[in-house]
């Protein structure tokens, strides 16, 4: 997957720039369930490997569900296993969180922007963004409102947000007709348009409303990274502090 590609490079460069040590282990299209499995049985028993991380989207002859919960619970750096999504859906935070929700939160922090009372819209409910989005901003005590491809008056329901988060994967869908005056956006969608460029799932008129948008590419993307490293930071720690 080229996508998968650049991403991988990214985070081995990450690693690189934070001094962790990392492993790639490229497998064919045509490695069976069964080798993934055992492949991240070792990893789970590998003293010297604190995180592990399954580059999605896997071939289609693999369950990605039957994959991603086969990582130690601990190991699981992208936060998404059943376990620690269920921890952030009980308000336990203390386990790891997805990186790419976990780093919208550490932006809107970082850029003073307190989510409490506010009424937030999450369009999108995939498991690795948008669930764990609106359970992070409940956490932070939002006013959260799913939304998804069945949801009805759409445009309405993100015209009365004050925070809006589009990751619905669906090129500039969102546009300035979106958005309530002065809202902030958050564009977690990344596509690459035919003329090579990328774009996110904002149209650039939204600026025209929005007091706040994240630039695609160089918003999320780097944030997602950056929580990567976090989580494996801590995976770390835990391990220690244990032993
Ligand atoms: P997904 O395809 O698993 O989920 C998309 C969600 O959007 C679904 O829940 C679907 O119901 C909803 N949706 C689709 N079309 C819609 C529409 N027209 N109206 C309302 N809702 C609609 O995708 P995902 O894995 O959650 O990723 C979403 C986007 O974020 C993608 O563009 C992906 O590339 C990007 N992404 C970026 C990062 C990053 O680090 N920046 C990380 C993960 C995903």
């Amino acid at each position: 997957n080229p996508a998968s590609k650049v991403y991988v490079a990214n985070k081995i460069k990450a690693c690189n720039t934070v001094g962790f040590h990392s492993m790639t282990h490229k497998l064919e299209d045509s490695s069976s369930e069964e080798e993934l499995l055992s492949l991240i049985d070792n990893l789970n028993k590998d003293e010297s490997i604190d995180g592990i991380l399954v580059q999605l989207p896997l071939p289609k002859h693999i369950n990605e569900l039957k994959i991603i919960n086969a990582i130690a619970p601990e190991k699981d750096v992208d936060g998404f296993l059943a376990h620690n999504l269920g921890t952030l859906a009980t308000g336990e935070l203390n386990s790891a969180i997805a990186c790419t929700p976990f780093g919208v939160m550490a932006l809107l922090y970082a850029y003073g922007i307190d989510p409490s009372g506010k009424n937030s819209v999450v369009i999108g409910r995939s498991n690795i963004v948008g669930k764990p989005m609106s359970l992070l901003l409940l956490s932070a005590d939002a006013t959260v409102t799913m939304a998804h491809s069945k949801t009805q008056n759409l445009i309405q329901i993100c015209q009365n947000a004050d925070i809006l988060v589009a990751a619905a994967g669906q090129p500039e869908m969102v546009t300035k007709d979106f958005i309530k005056k002065d809202a902030i956006v958050i564009d977690v969608g990344i596509h690459r348009k035919e003329n090579g460029k990328l774009c996110g799932d904002t149209h650039q008129n939204a600026k025209e409303i929005a007091s706040a948008l994240t630039p695609v590419p160089g918003g999320v993307g780097p944030m997602t990274i950056a929580m990567l490293m976090l989580n494996t930071a801590l995976a770390a720690w835990n391990k220690d502090r244990k032993s």
